[in-house]
């Protein structure tokens, strides 16, 4: 926490995330509007961002200013994205990112088209016509991280890898879906060459916990 009344949060090349003080007068009294900002924050840590930023300008010297800006508006994009998932997966409305963006855009913080060039945030217009997209891929696939689980405890590893990957195809960056998935071809094999994973399954444990503890 940094005290300094402009607003703004910031995630950081040490995995670490930042926050202005500033930025709790933004949001008022709405936990979404702040749910949603440090779910972005946390999504750029996890998907590693910073260090993605530092890597573009290190492999390509040459780069111009605009590529870099490029690339730096498609991860605030993808960290949009995820925060959509983040926070509607731990029960709080994506609709506190909507708010938040209205609020700065009524606040001023809008960027015109003429500064907008030199600036690495895409707009809060666009942000908030891409958040409903986010929503609406949400309530498509999240679901099927669900359905695999409930798919691989019932053994059927089938439905529970297609449900993974339907999953994945949507959530590439979302690590556990990895995860569980590996846990899901493996009890395929498994089970395909006729061993009981039941049987080696001791009873207190899930089968992600089981291949989790195994591979630790
Ligand atoms: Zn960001």
């Amino acid at each position: 926490m940094i005290q300094n009344e402009e607003i703004n949060a910031f995630a950081y090349i040490n995995d670490s995330i930042y926050v202005h003080t500033g930025l709790f007068t933004s949001v008022g009294s709405s936990i979404d509007q702040l749910a949603f900002v440090l779910a972005h924050e946390l999504a750029h840590v996890l998907m590693k961002h910073p260090a993605k930023g530092d890597e573009f300008i290190n492999k390509n010297p040459n780069a111009t200013e605009e590529q870099y800006l490029k690339l730096s508006r498609e991860m605030e994009f993808e960290a949009d994205k995820y925060a959509v998932l983040y926070t509607m997966r731990a029960g709080y409305s994506p609709l506190g990112g909507i708010e938040w963006f209205n609020n700065m855009t009524n606040d001023g913080y809008e960027y015109t088209p003429h500064t907008m060039n030199s600036v690495t945030h895409p707009n809060f217009t666009a942000r908030v016509v891409e958040v409903f997209k986010h929503i609406a891929t949400y309530y498509e696939y999240a679901r099927n991280f669900e359905y695999a689980q409930i798919y691989l405890n019932s053994g059927d590893y089938k439905n529970s890898i297609a449900s993974y990957n339907k999953f994945l195809s949507a959530y590439p960056n979302f690590k556990e879906g990895y995860n569980n998935l590996a846990v899901a071809v493996l009890s395929q094999k498994i089970s395909q060459k006729g061993i009981n994973l039941e049987v080696l399954l001791p009873t207190t444990l899930s089968k992600v916990d089981f291949f989790t503890n195994l591979l630790q």
